[in-house]
């Protein structure tokens, strides 16, 4: 048989999936296991949003749309976003697709020619790396330090450019590290980018998960050179409670990336399908309360794990300012022997403790922070409680 291709062979699968796979093997097993690996809300779609589907099957609403999506769509999130974020976009400077994931896949294929250099700073999503290599790109990873919250500088940005850099990747509250960028943070590093023509990629996936009364602001409202520059990614995943409706969105300061965009899907996938499309409308301009109720959760969740890890002796984090997840410093693990493994890097240590401890957390050697481990905490306070409860005994017993 022939050889695949080389670079898509290459592709690791998704950390953060693998945990989660293994996770529910353990379980469906009966082995009494709790998780903290899967990146998604634990809350049920609001019911105004499955109404909107159902309606919209029994309407009709079973045939192709447009590949950019159907003009409803992309005019409700026209409106959300000139809402939240303060910025305009015309509905043919927006594209949807299946989820962010789809969408920040398309503006890899869209943007890169092979030996392009895309700017990632670390600790960063584990799936951006390997997008752009499947692009034939190359991913250069910019380093930042719990010291530093997390985030990157100008200096640090300016001195990783190079002739081949296409675009730096922005993830804004981020995972894995939930840390969230201030105005003048933002608007330095765009200033960087757009000085050197960058493409600013700022996946904005969590905007409306932001803690402690923060004011979210969009890379795309930094003005207009920034606007041009920018790449906005969003979509209805993480904010409504929507991860398995597959509804994401780019939208484009400049429009020929929409129109070529949208030519490669509309040979490689086409659009999403009809109904998720008007469920996606109906969560964009329906009811927002839900919104801010499931925020409030995530916070209160936020609170009491940050407080309960950092008076555990051994381990440590900083508290997030966004999204719904907690980087726990393992460095003084490091060295040690925990449930007969020696723990030399966050891989170990999540073996260890989901052997040992019977709870799943997600490794971050993946995400460019080897020493570090990463909690969500999308589910319930009890199981937090849980969790924290075993690697309380799991840290005291070895
Ligand atoms: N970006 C980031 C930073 C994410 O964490 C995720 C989901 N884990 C996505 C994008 C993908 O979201 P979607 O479900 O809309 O594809």
């Amino acid at each position: 048989m022939k050889e695949l291709s080389v670079i898509h062979s290459a592709v690791k699968p998704s950390a953060t999936l693998a945990v989660n796979t293994k996770f529910k093997q353990m379980k469906a097993d009966g082995i009494p296991v709790v998780g903290f690996g899967a990146g998604e809300p634990d809350f049920d779609t609001p019911d105004h949003i499955k109404e909107a589907a159902v309606k919209a099957i029994w309407d009709g609403q079973t045939k192709y749309t447009p590949t950019s999506g159907t003009m409803e769509v992309r005019k409700a999130i026209a409106y959300r976003v000139k809402e939240d974020l303060g910025v305009e976009y015309e509905p043919d400077a927006i594209v949807v697709s299946n989820g962010a994931k789809a969408c920040l896949y398309a503006v890899m294929f869209t943007l890169l020619n092979p030996g392009d250099e895309v700017i990632l700073p670390a600790p960063y999503w584990v799936s951006y790396s390997e997008m752009v290599a499947m692009n034939r790109g190359v991913p250069v990873i910019v380093h930042a330090t719990e010291e530093q919250s997390f985030k990157i500088t100008p200096e640090q940005l300016e001195a990783a450019i190079t002739d081949k850099t296409k675009a730096l990747v922005l993830n804004n509250p981020s995972n894995p590290t939930g840390m969230i960028y201030t105005r003048e943070e933002l608007k330095a590093l765009c200033d960087v980018c757009v000085k050197h023509d960058l493409y600013i990629i700022s996946d904005e996936i969590y905007y409306r998960l932001c803690y402690d009364g923060r004011e979210f602001v969009s890379a795309a409202s930094l003005g207009e050179e920034i606007y041009k520059h920018c790449i906005l990614i969003n979509g209805v995943s993480k904010s409504y409670s929507m991860t398995g409706w597959r509804c994401g969105f780019a939208a484009f300061g400049d429009k020929r990336i929409a129109k070529v965009m949208t030519n490669c899907l509309s040979h490689a996938m086409g659009s999403i399908g009809a109904m998720n499309q008007a469920a996606m409308a109906e969560a964009l301009l329906g009811p927002q309360d839900s919104v801010a109720a499931m925020r409030d959760v995530f916070e209160a969740r936020r609170d009491y794990l940050v407080e309960r890890m950092n008076a555990i002796e051994g381990v440590s984090c900083l508290k997030p300012d966004g999204a719904f997840y907690v980087m726990m410093n393992i460095e003084k693990l490091i060295g040690r022997t925990l449930a007969g493994r020696v723990i030399r890097d966050a891989d170990d240590f999540a073996m260890a403790f989901l052997e040992g401890g019977l709870v799943a957390v997600v490794s971050c050697c993946a995400f460019g922070a080897p020493n570090f481990v990463r909690w969500t905490y999308a589910t319930s306070m009890e199981t937090i409680r849980e969790g924290l409860d075993r690697l309380e005994r799991f840290l005291q017993e070895n």
